[in-house]
């Protein structure tokens, strides 16, 4: 890897080994495909590259629909555009600043499943909703354990986040209330886009993640407590989910992240169908801030379940994928009570509120609270990589 012509700032999220795909648009102009490099956006609907029709348009999906060899080719002739200075005079006037645009949802969402991957995170959600039972249930180490949830409200970063009304229990009450949530909370995941889509009928196999599954996203899977501890039996999050899940704005490209590959241990070993080939789990630091506090540092390398088993299991009874389709690992908690990746975990359940700086303290999020994840990783030559973040302010209960 040589290094680029166009500048890149010491720690950044973008360098050309990134290259992450998002849509933005500048005022008065139609939303467009780019990728980030450094502190700026190059504009992919004005270069010489193949299948260049599919970034002149406010969506990932066409392009992400061509395979897993189509995405290596642009990556190819990206890393080429942008590191032999003989192509400088031609590409530097489509790098735009990234403080001069906007940026938009990068793809349209198909559907949405979100799974319960991480060991530390089932375990303490298990000691916390059913104390006195066994924290994992009896699947838990035989299937990666998820849901399918509501696609058409995910949303983009720094969308803001209304406070859900619902139904829930009050302390010893008889009867359920309905009202604003008031054990509203995050939850820090990682998110898998698909590319390549599946026929209805088939499986798709752990080993051919690679080619299914386009980049990675930041998640916020906000969840509100109350309503979902209510809901939640026999069949599952429900409504307590469903009113908002933020994702960044920057997809990374899977072929960016291969040095970070990791293959954790699993004891039992699983069924065939979830034990053929290498694992896909990645060793991604997460932060989560609230109010720009540094709260937590989720280790996502921790998980149990990786994205590919989420994959092939999610497929196994026939059921397709879509170009679009998101689906996301589930709470990220590591083994360490700063490692934990929702305030439930963090607060248990309210029990040990988190102090702040500025002197208050936390069970759950208050109105005009701001929650922001990020992440890095690292890439084969040691450079750091970052997935930008994705952030959310809390705004009042609709009345
Ligand atoms: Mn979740």
């Amino acid at each position: 890897m040589t290094h680029p012509w166009a500048p890149v700032p010491g720690n950044s999220d973008f360098p050309v080994q990134n290259l992450p795909y998002g849509v933005f648009s500048q005022p008065g102009k139609d939303p467009r495909v780019g990728v980030a490099i450094g502190d700026a956006v190059l504009d992919l609907s004005q270069l010489d590259l193949p299948y260049r029709a599919d970034f002149a348009t406010a969506s990932l999906n066409p392009f992400m629909s061509r395979g897993h060899q189509a995405w290596r080719a642009v990556r190819a002739r990206l890393t080429e555009l942008l590191t032999d200075p003989i192509h400088r005079p031609s590409v530097q006037p489509h790098l735009i600043p990234r403080s001069d645009i906007t940026l938009h949802l990068p793809f349209q969402v198909a559907d949405y499943a979100d799974f319960y991957a991480s060991e530390h995170h089932a375990t303490n959600l298990g000691k916390i909703f059913r104390p006195g039972q066994p924290s994992l249930p009896p699947n838990w180490k035989h299937l990666p354990i998820g849901y399918h949830g509501r696609a058409g409200t995910v949303v983009k970063s720094g969308t803001p986040v209304v406070r859900p009304k619902g139904q829930y229990m009050v302390g010893d009450a008889s009867a359920p209330a309905f009202g604003p949530s008031r054990r509203l909370d995050i939850e820090a995941e990682i998110g898998f886009v698909v590319g390549t889509p599946s026929a209805q009928g088939t499986s798709v196999p752990a080993t051919a993640f690679a080619d299914h599954v386009f980049g990675v996203v930041l998640v916020n899977d906000w969840s509100a407590r109350d309503i979902q501890a209510w809901e939640y039996t026999p069949l599952g999050p429900f409504l307590g989910k469903s009113f908002a899940t933020s994702v960044s704005p920057w997809v990374v490209p899977l072929d960016a992240l291969s040095a970070a590959r990791v293959h954790p241990h699993q004891d039992p070993a699983p069924l065939p169908y979830l034990s053929k080939g290498q694992r896909w789990g990645l060793d991604i630091t997460m932060e989560i801030r609230l109010n720009g506090h540094l709260v937590s540092t989720p280790p996502f390398g921790s998980v149990y379940w990786t994205a590919d088993q989420q994959l092939a299991h999610m497929t196994s009874n026939g059921a397709s994928l879509r170009t679009g389709d998101l689906y996301a690992s589930g709470t990220v908690s590591g083994p360490r009570r700063d490692q934990r990746g929702s305030l439930i975990e963090l607060t248990w359940n309210g029990a040990e509120p988190l102090e702040l700086p500025d002197g208050s303290s936390r069970s759950y999020l208050m109105d005009g609270d701001t929650v922001t994840i990020s992440a890095s990783a690292r890439c084969a030559d040691g450079t750091r990589l970052g997935f930008g973040e994705t952030t959310g302010t809390i705004g009042p209960a609709d009345v």
